[in-house]
């Protein structure tokens, strides 16, 4: 985005910087390593433009490895599915630590609070977060999708979606 006007200091400058906040709604397959062929991408890419036409952009990305896919400052905390409880972020990224160090090939953590097993992508993360290999993104779309667009995207990509908001 470009800034067209000098920033200005306090007090005005929370002002001035909500309004460049961006928000961008990003789709994920709800399988991480999941990644639609070419063209089922690229018809769910022009669905979504169809349904948004407010974005300033709406773009696809499959990359090699598994990435994590954040909400941005929409973050607030994470839950344990298990039994509820709250993760501290330093036990979190001790987690994250271990499953980058194969490239997140292999999400499976054991939590700290009852040490139950599973995968990184299963915690909760509110707001909503998760890995993947292909994300499906709008910026600034100024509009929600609604059940029946998300699961005809779900259709056309051939997989269960997550989706996930990011605010910058
Ligand atoms: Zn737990």
């Amino acid at each position: 985005m470009v800034f067209t006007q000098p920033f200005c200091s306090s007090p005005c400058s929370q002002h001035y910087n909500h309004l460049m906040t961006d928000h961008f709604l990003i789709l994920i397959p709800a399988d991480p390593y999941f990644v639609p062929l070419l063209e089922q991408a690229q018809i769910a890419n022009d669905y979504l433009t169809s349904l948004l036409p407010d974005a300033e952009l709406v773009i696809w990305n499959a990359s090699e490895t598994v990435e994590f896919v954040d909400c941005g400052d929409n973050f607030e905390r994470i839950l344990c599915p298990a039994c509820g409880a709250e993760i501290a972020i330093t036990d979190w990224q001790h987690m994250m630590d271990a499953a980058y160090a194969s490239h997140f090939d292999d999400l499976s953590a054991t939590v700290p609070c009852c040490g139950a097993n599973g995968s990184l992508n299963d915690l909760h993360y509110e707001w909503p977060a998760g890995f993947a290999r292909f994300t499906l993104e709008a910026l600034n779309p100024n509009a929600d999708l609604d059940d029946p667009h998300l699961l005809t995207l779900e259709s056309i990509l051939g997989c269960p979606i997550r989706k996930i908001w990011r605010s910058l």
